[in-house]
């Protein structure tokens, strides 16, 4: 929690996830997989246009007019047919209903969404959190990064134990969860860049265990700052 606690007082509310519907926040989650979220954002801007933006059109539009709207997401051939599959799905499993879909238990509907054609753990849990209000913890590329600087979790560790780590130490509340992965999303991408992470301007750096590697490199950049900040003040 100091995690979320330190973040939080630094950034404020994040207002997560930006989509008008639950449906709209399924598209994001999946076309989302390998590009930026601006690239998102047109591919869904185009969908609305066409009103293509619901299971019904998409499930009835051909896959080359799909592919064609969405192809500001990048991958959109194959993003068109996991677009596709999940409406199949929904079809198929659920009448074509969210509401349907999301009052299945979380274990129950994890295990189906993760049997769908290009929905893997973490879109399906963006799925289940973001648009269903499910109680599981989105892990992405920035939570291992995050949290393997700080050293709570070691090396390379497999999704499902950061996913486990979150889920079995934090109180089980999707907003908690909500608020907590979307912190870590603007936190990584301001401050903590694959290379050349900005320690020294980062919310978290308090948190940094003394002995890492970053938290020695900070110390010793600040003890450099002071000294020549005494340096200038001295009379010529
Ligand atoms: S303090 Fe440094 S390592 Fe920690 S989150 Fe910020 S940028 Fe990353």
């Amino acid at each position: 929690m100091a995690y979320f606690n330190t973040m939080s007082r630094a950034l404020g509310p994040m207002n997560w996830w930006p989509a008008r519907t639950p449906f709209e926040v399924v598209l994001g989650a999946i076309l989302t997989q390998n590009t930026s979220w601006s690239n998102v954002e047109r591919a869904i801007a185009n969908l609305r246009m066409a009103r293509m933006h619901t299971p019904s059109a998409i499930s009835s539009s051909s896959l080359s007019r799909l592919a064609a709207l969405i192809r500001p997401s990048g991958y959109f051939r194959q993003k068109a047919k996991k677009l596709k599959a999940f409406v199949q799905f929904l079809d198929k499993e659920y009448a074509g209903s969210l509401k349907r879909m999301f009052d299945t238990p979380t274990v129950v509907l994890r295990e189906r969404l993760l049997s769908v054609h290009g929905i893997g753990p973490e879109t399906a849990d963006s799925i289940l959190l973001y648009a269903g209000n499910h109680p599981v913890f989105v892990v992405d590329a920035y939570t291992h990064r995050i949290f393997g600087r700080h050293g709570i979790t070691d090396g390379k560790p497999a999704y499902e134990n950061v996913r486990a780590l979150f889920e079995n130490t934090l109180p089980r509340d999707p907003r908690l969860f909500n608020e907590f992965h979307a912190l870590i999303v603007n936190t990584g991408k301001n401050w903590c860049r694959k290379r050349d992470p900005r320690c020294t301007e980062c919310p978290l750096a308090p948190l940094l265990p003394p002995n890492s590697p970053l938290a020695q490199s900070l110390s010793q950049s600040s003890i450099a700052l002071q000294g020549s900040r005494s340096t200038r003040s001295k009379p010529a």
